[in-house]
Formats: C-alpha cells, structure tokens, sequence
C-alpha cells in the first residue's frame, strides 16, 4: 500500500449519540475516531461500490473516515486492493492480484467529476508483478481523471517504482499536480517497516520528481522507535531535497500481528516537530497524531496551484 494508514482499534466518538463503543486497545485520550453516521459518508460509500472501486480509506480503516468523508474527501486506491508487498506497518491485503483493470481509470474519472472536488488524492497498491509496476494505468488514470475534472487539482501517490525513474517519468508526463511518495520512516527502521523497500530508493524518487519541477510531497509515521535526532535529520533530508509538503502522523497498529507502536507521540511534540522542519525551510507541514498523507489534503487547492505557479508549471 502507498499510504501510511492503518486499520486502528480506536475508542469510536458517535457526536450525536454522544456513546462510546469499548476500546480494544488503549490509547491515549489525543487518539480519537469519529463514527462514520453522515449521509455523506453513506453516499459515498454508495458511490465507490456502485462504480466498484477500492479507497485506501476503507481497505486501511482509517481512523479518519468519519470525518473526511463527510466532507467528501476520499482516496481512490488504483490497480486493485491487493498488494504484491507486506510491509509491516500496512494492513492492505497482500497477495497475488488479477491483472489491472483497464476500466478501472475510466470509472475513478466518473466518480470525481461527480463529486465536483477542488482537490483529490489518488494511491495504489503495489503491483510488483507487473512489468511497468503499474506505471501505464498511472498515467491513463491521471489523463482520464483530468479531462473529466479540468479544475481540480489531483495529487498523486505512488510507490517507488523499484527505483526505475523512467517509469515514474511516465507517471510525471501524465502531469499530476502533486507527486506524492512516502519515506514513511526513518532509514534505520526502512527495511523493517517496509520490508521490499529502502530510504535511499524512496529518496531517489523524491529527488527524480523534484529534479523534473514536479509539486512533491511525503510523509513519515512516528511511534515506530525512531529518535528525535532521526526524524530531524530526515526533515533535515526533505529540505535540502526542496520537497514542498511533509505530513508527520502517528503509527498506529492495525493487529497484534504487525508491528508494535513502540510510543505514542504527544500532539506538543508533534507541533514542535513542525516548527522544526519549518526553521529548515520546509514551508507546508501537517502534523498530528492523527495525520496520514492525505489527511485534509482536500483543502489543499489554492496551495498546490500557488506550488505549480512559483515552479511555472501552469496547466
Ligand atoms: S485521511 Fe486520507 S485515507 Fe484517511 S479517510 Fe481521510 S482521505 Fe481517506
């Protein structure tokens, strides 16, 4: 999976009913879910089954569901809901897929142009099996998401291509507004966490995107047994590569099966961290304990057109 969600155990707010289902596992009082009770939550969820789509919102049991959709954002998952990889961080199911669908693209386009978006995220899993990884239905997805959305931005977030950056090129030809791709965390952890991918290969990525004036972005899980010194020389990595936005988020386990949170993170260090990677010239950061990817990223409109402006990249 290319996002850093994860299935959460979460105490479940209900504001109307103001109950609390039983935690299964105790977090702190900073980690809280709101239930999905909406009618814009179940007419999206309507939407994503009738056009048989997959979002990393559900396959991952976001946390945050409740709440982003209600505002109707929500990320599309592309190239199935299985994942060739196993990164022990990530509850997205891993197997062997069935070859993508070539429909799929034409069917995330209809679902966005009928949700009339300013801005949307767009991920997948791994597709480790095919030749391209996944690099051609990127791009046919990109250009069929563009034509039938001409004004909303579309952020992408890819995997790393196993460090082919031809193939992320055909994903950048395809002209998203934002390339997206996750260090997730800290290069002493890297292998660990994802077990089929390394720091030095998502930096490379990184590095390729920015090197061809693409608008980037990346995110890292906290909690993982990371130091402080680790994640600072990380953001420390992110600015002198010149990406434009960071999202620091808290991991939390999706079982007993994968890894353990080894801490939780207070929303005070996290806004220090912030202010941190600010002072080295990272201007766009979002951080929280309960930030992923693309948490609020829906909000992110103007910033990204302002991004794509300074870099003279203009659709
Ligand atoms: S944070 Fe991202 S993955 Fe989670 S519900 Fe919101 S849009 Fe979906």
């Amino acid at each position: 999976m290319r996002d850093s969600e994860a299935r959460l155990h979460l105490p479940v707010v209900d504001p109307a009913a103001e109950s609390v289902a039983p935690p299964r596992r105790r977090h702190p009082e900073w980690i809280r879910a709101t239930l999905p009770s909406k009618p814009a939550y179940f007419e999206l969820r309507a939407m994503v089954k009738e056009l048989q789509l997959h979002t990393v919102c559900e396959s991952a049991s976001c946390p945050n569901i409740g709440e982003c959709w209600t505002r109707r954002a929500l990320t599309i998952m592309i190239l199935g809901d299985i994942c060739t990889r196993s990164c022990r961080f990530c509850d997205v199911t891993t197997g062997r897929p069935l070859p993508p669908d070539p429909d799929e693209p034409r069917r995330v386009a209809e679902m966005l142009g009928r949700l009339s978006l300013e801005h949307t995220v767009i991920t997948c899993v791994d597709r480790d099996d095919l030749a391209d990884f996944g690099a051609a239905h990127w791009a046919q997805t990109i250009q069929e998401v563009k034509a039938a959305c001409p004004t909303m931005t579309l952020e992408v977030l890819a995997g790393d291509f196993k460090g082919n950056t031809e193939l992320v090129d055909i994903v950048l030809d395809a002209d998203p507004d934002v390339f997206a791709h996750n260090l997730e965390t800290v290069p002493r952890l890297s292998r660990a966490v994802r077990v089929q991918a390394s720091y030095p290969r998502s930096y490379k990525i990184l590095e390729h995107a920015r090197k061809r004036d693409a608008v980037t972005k990346t995110g890292l899980m906290l909690g993982l047994g990371e130091t402080r010194d680790e994640v600072e020389e990380v953001l420390r990595d992110v600015a002198r590569l010149g990406v434009d936005i960071v999202t620091l988020g808290q991991y939390l386990a999706p079982s007993k099966r994968h890894l353990a949170i080894e801490r939780y993170v207070p929303p005070a260090e996290f806004a220090e961290l912030e202010q941190y990677a600010r002072d080295q010239g990272i201007t766009h950061v979002v951080a929280g304990p309960l930030v992923r990817s693309s948490y609020h990223a829906d909000g992110q409109a103007q910033l990204v057109r302002d991004l794509r402006a300074a870099k003279h990249v203009v659709r």
